[in-house]
C-alpha cells in the first residue's frame, strides 16, 4: 500500500509504553521502600538480571531522548566505570542479592561501544569481582557502527557477549546524517562484516521506521538491505517524538511543522516490513521484532522483565525493578558519582506496586510480545484477565485489534501495529489520563 505522507505528521508526546505505573507517578518519597525490598531474604529461584549503562554517544541523534553525554574526556569515563563497580559492590551486599546468579546482562545507552578495549575489560572485571554473569544465559551489548573495530569485537566476545544488537537505524546516508546519526553506510557494512566474522550466537539489528527524510521508497530499500544482511532477529521502532528530542524541541519553540511522517503511515511502513521478512524466513517475535527461523532466537532480557523478573539498572538514570518495586537512578552524572563516592545507591525516585499494578504491569507488557496467555495470569495473580478487564478486551476485539483463541488472547496484525495506542485503555482510570514520562 502506497500512503500519502505529508498527509498526517507525529506530533510531540510518547507513547510508547515501557513500564507501569506511567513515570510521572514514581517519587523520591518512595526510596525507603526499595531498601526494604532490597532488605528481604533473597529469593533464590527467580531470575535476576543486570542493567549496565553506559550514557556516552559520538554525536546526540535528534531524535534521541535519552540522557547521553557526548564531551566526557577518558578520565571522566573512567570515573564512570568506577561508579558502576561501585555501585554493582553495593548491591551485591545487600541480603536480597546473597547466592542469586545472574540470568541476563545488558549492556545499554547511549552506546556501550563507546568506550575502548581496555576501558571494556576493566569494567568487566570489576564488575566480575561482586556479582559474576559467567553463567548468565544472555549478554546483550548494544553497538553503533562506527564505534567498531574488530578488535573491539573480539573482546566482546571473550567477555561473554551472545547477542550484539548494532543500531543501525537506516541504510541511506542523507537520511543518517539528516537526523544526526554519527555513522554512515559504510561502517554498517564493515561492522556487520566483522560481527559475522567473530561470529556471535545472535545478531540483533535496529531500523526506525519513520526518520526525518523517509520516503517510501527509502524505506524499502532499508528493509530490502537489512533481508540482505540475514541478521538472527530485527527490531523496528516507528518513530516517536517525546518531549526532549532536539526535533520535539524545535517543534515546540520555533513552531516549526513535524517532519516525522504520522503514525498511519509509520505503521505501513512497519506492516511491509513485517510482510517482507515474514517472506524471507523470518517470523514476528513482538510487536517491533522479528527473528529468522534457521535457529532458535530467545529474548531473555525481555521476557524475564516482562515476566515481572528482577533487574538491577546500573548507571546515571538507569531504570530497575526489583521485589515489585519499580526504581530510578540520580539522572545528574556528577550527583550520581558522588553518592557512590560516599558509599551509598544513588536512587532517585521509585514507586512500589500494588498486586493490580502488578498484573497490569504484566499483562501490557506481555501484550507487547503478541499473545498472553490467560492461564499464566490465572496461576500467578488467581485473576482471569479476559473477565477482570473485559470492557476493554471485548472492546478491542471489536475493533478486530485482538482475539481469542485456545487459552491465549491473540493481537492480530493490526493490533501489532497499533498496540501501544491502546494499551493505556488497560491502565488505572486515575492514571490514564497522566502524563506518562
Ligand atoms: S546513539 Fe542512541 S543513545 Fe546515542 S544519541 Fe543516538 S539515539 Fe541517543
Amino acid at each position: 500500500m502506497t500512503v500519502d505522507i505529508a498527509q498526517t505528521r507525529t506530533e510531540v508526546g510518547n507513547y510508547f509504553v515501557s513500564n507501569y505505573p506511567p513515570f510521572s507517578q514514581w517519587k523520591p518519597g518512595f526510596v525507603p521502600e526499595v531498601l526494604d525490598a532490597l532488605n528481604q531474604p533473597p529469593r533464590i529461584e527467580d531470575p535476576l538480571g543486570l542493567y549496565i549503562h553506559i550514557p556516552f554517544c559520538r554525536k546526540r541523534c535528534h531524535f534521541c531522548y535519552f540522557k547521553v553525554y557526548t564531551d566526557k574526556k577518558s578520565s571522566e569515563i573512567e570515573i564512570y566505570l568506577d561508579a558502576l563497580i561501585k555501585e554493582n559492590e553495593l548491591y551485591s551486599r545487600m541480603p536480597a542479592f546473597e547466592g542469586r546468579q545472574l540470568r541476563f546482562a545488558y549492556f545499554g545507552g547511549g552506546t556501550p561501544s563507546y568506550i575502548s578495549d581496555k576501558q571494556l575489560r576493566y569494567l568487566v572485571d570489576g564488575l566480575n569481582r561482586h556479582v559474576s554473569w559467567q553463567n548468565a544465559e544472555e549478554v546483550t551489548f548494544e553497538c553503533e557502527p562506527g564505534t567498531l573495530q574488530k578488535s573491539k569485537l573480539e573482546t566482546l566476545k571473550e567477555i561473554g557477549v551472545t547477542r550484539l544488537s548494532l543500531g543501525i537505524e537506516h541504510f541511506d546516508d542523507e537520511i543518517l546524517a539528516a537526523n544526526g546519526r554519527a555513522h554512515l553506510s559504510p561502517e554498517i557494512y564493515r561492522a556487520y562484516q566483522w560481527a559475522r566474522e567473530v561470529d556471535f550466537p545472535q545478531i540483533n539489528v535496529d531500523l526506525i521506521a519513520g526518520m526525518m527524510g523517509e520516503t517510501e521508497e527509502k524505506w524499502r530499500d532499508a528493509v530490502r538491505r537489512t533481508i540482505e544482511l540475514q541478521p538472527d532477529s530485527v527490531t523496528i521502532y516507528q518513530m516517536e517524538l517525546p518531549y526532549n528530542t532536539v526535533i520535539s524541541q524545535d517543534i515546540l519553540k520555533k513552531g516549526v511543522t513535524s517532519p516525522i511522517a504520522g503514525w498511519e503511515t509509520k505503521r505501513s511502513w512497519l506492516n511491509y516490513a513485517f510482510e517482507q521478512f515474514l517472506a524471507h524466513d523470518y517470523e514476528i517475535a513482538g510487536t517491533d521484532i522479528v527473528a529468522t527461523k534457521k535457529k532458535t532466537c530467545r529474548f531473555i532480557y525481555r521476557d524475564a522483565l516482562w515476566h515481572g523478573g528482577d533487574m538491577i539498572g546500573i548507571g546515571v538514570s538507569s531504570f530497575s525493578h526489583f521485589g515489585g518495586v519499580n526504581f530510578q537512578n540520580a539522572h545528574n552524572f556528577e550527583e550520581y558519582v558522588r553518592i557512590l563516592n560516599e558509599d551509598r545507591l544513588p536512587l532517585l525516585r521509585a514507586v512500589s506496586l500494588t498486586p493490580k499494578q502488578r498484573l497490569i504491569r504484566e499483562m501490557v507488557l506481555q501484550l507487547k510480545t503478541g499473545r498472553i496467555e490467560i492461564a499464566y495470569f490465572q496461576k500467578k495473580f488467581g485473576v482471569d484477565v479476559w473477565k477482570e478487564f473485559q470492557p476493554v478486551y471485548e472492546e478491542l476485539e471489536d475493533k478486530s485489534l485482538l482475539q481469542r483463541e485456545n487459552g491465549m488472547i491473540a493481537l492480530t496484525r493490526r493490533g501489532l501495529l497499533e498496540v501501544d495506542h491502546f494499551l493505556l485503555d488497560f491502565f488505572e482510570p486515575e492514571l490514564r489520563t497522566v502524563r506518562y514520562a
